[in-house]
């Protein structure tokens, strides 16, 4: 089994993306900034959005963090955003999901200005990205792509693996994660088929995958018998057990295997806020 290290491959982005950041304040006089919006006091987002504002300040990015109360409605939580779209100093907005009564959620991500949407979820941006017909395109364009699909590419990117002509079976279709993946992996040119729960004979599907990417949210989900010899796979799962934190693959089971696999934690979740990060500066970018 070969480890890709996402923990040391997200850090060294980090160095790059500090640099770049003090290059951006030498040249406009201006600092990158993200407001992060958290309504209610969930643990686990509590959690990520303790990490993103300590990311922020660790690489030079300012940061300005709104918590609203569990019961606030739809209405005070577009106010917010509303008011953060008119505030030049933020440059992205990122509203923690799930919300307290999260079927308002698609309705507030919209209110976000598109500009500032660097958690790509706004119909703008996750139009563009079904639009473009490459990879060179979606980087060249600056377009603001979820940032955990973000992460999984630049991971399979930093590790040498290549993509193009690969098959890959995507399991898990949120707007979220599986969407924007696939049309990512799509981007680089590789076969995509894009699983979830109704999908038959996913064994198989898997079976005769290059790479495999999980994002299902079940622990311990896929084992070998899902996964050839020689297989990429990466682990985007974060579950909280009663034995802690574990991703969606029954590490176990394919410790003694020929595969290439990310570990939960240190693979895919620093990526994630490391391409938060980088999602700021394209959108401070976008913006000047
Ligand atoms: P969702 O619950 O929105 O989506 C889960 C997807 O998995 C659905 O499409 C569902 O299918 C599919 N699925 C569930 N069970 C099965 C099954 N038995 N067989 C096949 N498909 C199945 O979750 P998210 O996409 O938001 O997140 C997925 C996981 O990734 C979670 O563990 C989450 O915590 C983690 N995550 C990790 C991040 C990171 O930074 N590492 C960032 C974001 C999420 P259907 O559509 O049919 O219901």
């Amino acid at each position: 089994m070969n480890l890709i290290d996402g923990k040391k491959i997200s850090n060294d982005l980090r160095l790059e993306i500090k640099e770049n950041v003090e290059k951006i304040k030498q040249e406009t006089g201006k600092t990158p900034g993200l407001a992060t919006i958290l309504v209610g006091q969930n643990p686990a987002s509590q959690v990520y959005i303790k990490s993103k504002i300590k990311a922020c300040q660790d690489a030079g990015i300012q940061s300005f963090h709104r918590n609203l109360d569990a019961n606030s409605s739809k209405e005070d939580i577009i106010a917010l955003i509303n008011e953060l779209n008119k505030t030049s100093e933020v440059d992205g907005i990122l509203l923690q999901l799930p919300l307290p009564n999260n079927e308002h959620a698609q309705d507030c991500v919209n209110a976000i200005s598109p500009l500032k949407d660097v958690d790509g979820l706004h119909p703008f941006n996750a139009g563009l990205l079904n639009l473009s017909k490459s990879w060179d395109e979606i980087i060249k364009k600056n377009i603001l792509v979820s940032c955990t699909s973000l992460g999984v590419i630049s991971l399979l990117n930093k590790s040498n693996i290549s993509i193009e002509g690969k098959t890959a079976v995507v399991i898990g279709r949120s707007n979220l994660v599986g969407k924007p993946l696939s049309m990512l992996l799509l981007a680089n040119n590789a076969t995509v088929i894009m699983a979830h729960s109704k999908t038959k004979n996913l064994k198989k599907l898997c079976k005769n995958a290059d790479i495999v990417v999980v994002a299902t949210g079940e622990p311990k989900f896929l084992n070998t018998d899902f996964i050839k010899d020689g297989a990429v796979v990466i682990d985007v799962g974060i579950n909280r057990t009663d034995e802690g934190l574990c991703g969606d693959i029954d590490f176990e089971s394919v410790k003694n295997t020929d595969i290439t696999i990310t570990p939960v934690p240190g693979g895919v979740g620093p990526m994630t806020i490391t391409m938060l990060l980088e999602n700021t500066l394209k959108a401070f970018k976008n913006r000047v």
